[in-house]
């Protein structure tokens, strides 16, 4: 036997690794199975090289859960120590690790999950046990076992041993705050967590399972009985999805791993994208485009992020741009620093890359999409909508892309791009100044009058609607030349595209100016504002508009951002259309009462069709209709 001390120039590494870990414990248990799995990845190499010609037998890690001895053991037949290179590995390098941790994380905080990058994954174990021992075997042919032991002090004793079987056990002696790790199901719950795709087939105990009776047995039926049987319980698929290459999947198993890495969710992805990506960094994955619809807020943190197949994490905020993780899905790449802190990843130079890349690759996909079959990209844009428009908001190249693909949706229910919905409506919908004017709703259903009093005119008239399409419309206008955009309510049709020939009012000023008071009284006098246009014959008598501008700030309040809260009121514009018969009609009655009456059903009439008339308003104008009949 040999003790030693562990090389450690700082003292007392592990209240520090307990400190920081703390929140954390549960990815002891990830650090142990990969390092056995690395273990296991070697031996094939090594076979593969033809530098170990023995039998490499099959490579499997188990997790084997002893609640009595209160010990949970990690096994691999992997590569092995022998005990140099235990002195080497466990005794020496990993902390020459730790003593860089100890430098750059002392008394900070927030230094999650450090542990791995800086070669401390074993000693992580320390969170959990009060003991830990590593029995290994080393591949080489006549190699003597050893047994290594320490119980978190900078001790260690080194012992030799018999066994058998090539490879490492690491027994963790589990301490008394730590108990949780000798459920069953506390383990298989972090196994499922972090080890789900690991390459090499990973144990847990056995699970039952159901076969058909070996000895034929029948039941009433004449059908072969099923029976339960125990057979070791596999963690994990070794090959994910993302690990193969795009030609040997169907469109099929996209689905079904979308399924297993989602067993909860029931909707299907609309598409996904394959990343693989080995210049300048190393980065597959799979990306699933989800039905969002109006949803940007439900379906956050579903990409989860993976080194070599271990689950890393699901909150990818750092990796990918905000509006990408509306995606779900996996990504993995050895590349990200994956072990340090979020703020160290945000300045990280491939992580920018990476981040790069994958808005660069969505929205190419996109693109391609839209080229290759327009019908069917018509056919999904409701569900892609929202993230084109969020997209476009929030990254620029994606914006200058996206231009090509972005659809807007007429209310005949045809869809055109931006360009060639401009061209579309140019030669009717251009006002004196140069402005083509999209017309669009919002609510086709209670901007009903307007949406069809537009299509009299022969103006098309968008359906626009969603959280962020205030925003988006303002960045459209500034990025497509010469266009506006403006809601059907926003005015009366003859000052939304405003043309040059204007018709004559029929009333004169000195009319309009008796007329004002009396519609004034119709209305409460500091939301409206009443005013006289001379619009044509056919139109309404009167309208009732809310300014484009003000109605889309208030809008873009609401969904946060460019707002200056509380500084627009309500307010609307009562637009009396002098030209209208009854309004003229109006002009001639000399009964004052009648002509109060009058207007004031007018106006009701307006607040009815813009869904303002409300409560006892509503109630009274009802009451006078009856009244009418
Ligand atoms: P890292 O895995 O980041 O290098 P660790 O502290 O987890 O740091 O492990 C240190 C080293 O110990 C590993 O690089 C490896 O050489 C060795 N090691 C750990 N676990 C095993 C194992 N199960 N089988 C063989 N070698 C191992």
């Amino acid at each position: 036997m040999k003790t030693g001390q562990i090389h450690v120039q700082t003292e007392n590494i592990f209240p520090i690794i307990k400190k920081f870990l703390y929140s954390d414990h549960e990815i002891f248990l990830r650090e142990l199975v990969s390092n056995a799995v690395d273990a296991s990845q070697k031996m094939k190499v090594l076979s593969k090289t033809g530098e170990f010609k023995g039998e490499v037998g099959e490579l499997k890690v188990e997790v084997i859960l002893d609640k009595e001895a209160k010990t949970l053991t990690i096994r691999d037949r992997g590569i092995g120590m022998t005990d140099e290179e235990i002195d080497k590995y466990i005794n020496q390098i990993a902390f020459s690790g730790a003593e860089e941790f100890v430098k750059q994380y002392e008394g900070k905080d927030g230094a999650e999950s450090i542990i791995g990058h800086f070669g401390l994954g074993f000693y992580s174990a320390f969170m959990v046990a009060e003991k830990v021992q590593i029995r290994t075997l080393a591949r080489h042919e006549g190699a003597q076992a050893v047994q290594w032991e320490s119980n978190g002090s900078p001790e260690f004793t080194i012992t030799e041993i018999e066994k058998e079987d090539r490879g490492t056990d690491i027994i963790l002696y589990i301490n008394e705050e730590s108990v949780e790790f000798l459920e069953k199901s506390r383990i298989q719950g972090i196994l499922d967590k972090y080890c789900k795709f690991l390459p090499i087939p990973v144990f847990f105990g056995n699970k039952t399972d159901y076969i058909d009776s070996p000895e034929g047995e029948k039941d009433d039926k004449g059908n072969v009985k099923r029976v339960a049987v125990e057979v070791p319980n596999q963690v994990n698929n070794v090959s994910p999805a993302w690990t193969k290459a795009p030609v040997d999947l169907k469109d099929e198993d996209y689905k079904s791993f979308y399924r297993e890495l989602y067993p909860m969710t029931f909707e299907e992805p609309l598409f996904h994208i394959h990343l693989n990506v080995d210049y300048p960094f190393n980065l597959t994955g799979i990306l699933y485009f989800p039905k969002i619809k109006e949803n940007v807020e439900v379906q956050r943190n579903k990409i989860n992020l993976y080194s070599n197949q271990v689950f890393i994490t699901d909150s990818v905020a750092e990796i990918v741009p905000e509006f990408l993780t509306l995606l779900h899905g996996v990504i993995d790449s050895p590349d990200i620093p994956l072990n340090v802190s979020r703020s160290y990843l945000q300045s990280d130079g491939n992580v920018k890359k990476i981040s790069t890349h994958i808005t660069k690759k969505v929205a190419d996909k996109l693109a391609e999409m839209y080229k290759k079959d327009r019908a069917d990209f018509e056919a999904k844009w409701p569900d892609l909508k929202i993230f084109v428009e969020y997209g476009t908001l929030s990254d620029e190249k994606f914006a200058e892309k996206a231009k090509g693909f972005t659809l807007l949706k007429s209310t005949e229910n045809k869809y055109s791009t931006l360009e060639e919905y401009k061209e579309q409506v140019k030669a009717l919908q251009t006002d004196k100044d140069g402005k083509t004017v999209f017309l669009y709703t919002n609510d086709p259903e209670n901007q009903f009058r307007f949406v069809k009093a537009a299509k009299d005119r022969g103006y098309d008239v968008l359906e626009l609607d969603g959280p962020l399409v205030p925003h988006w419309i303002s960045k459209m206008e500034q990025e497509i030349e010469n266009i506006s955009f403006a809601r059907v309510d926003a005015d009366t049709l003859d000052k939304l595209i405003k043309k040059t020939d204007e018709i004559p009012s029929k009333l004169s000023k000195e009319e309009e100016e008796s007329l004002k008071p009396v519609f004034e009284a119709a209305v409460t006098k500091d939301k409206f504002r009443v005013e006289f246009e001379s619009m044509s014959e056919s139109d309404a008598p009167i309208i009732i508009t809310q300014p484009e501008f003000i109605r889309r700030m208030m809008e873009q309040q609401k969904m946060g951002g460019g707002g200056f809260y509380g500084a627009f009121p309500e307010m609307y514009s009562l637009v009396v259309n002098s030209n209208h018969p009854k309004v003229g009609a109006l002009v001639q009655l000399t009964d004052e009462g009648a002509r109060s009456e009058k207007v004031k059903q007018l106006a009701d009439l307006a607040l009815l069709a813009q869904g303002l008339l409300k409560g006892e308003a509503l109630n009274q104008f009802i009451e006078r209709s009856i009244e009418l009949v």
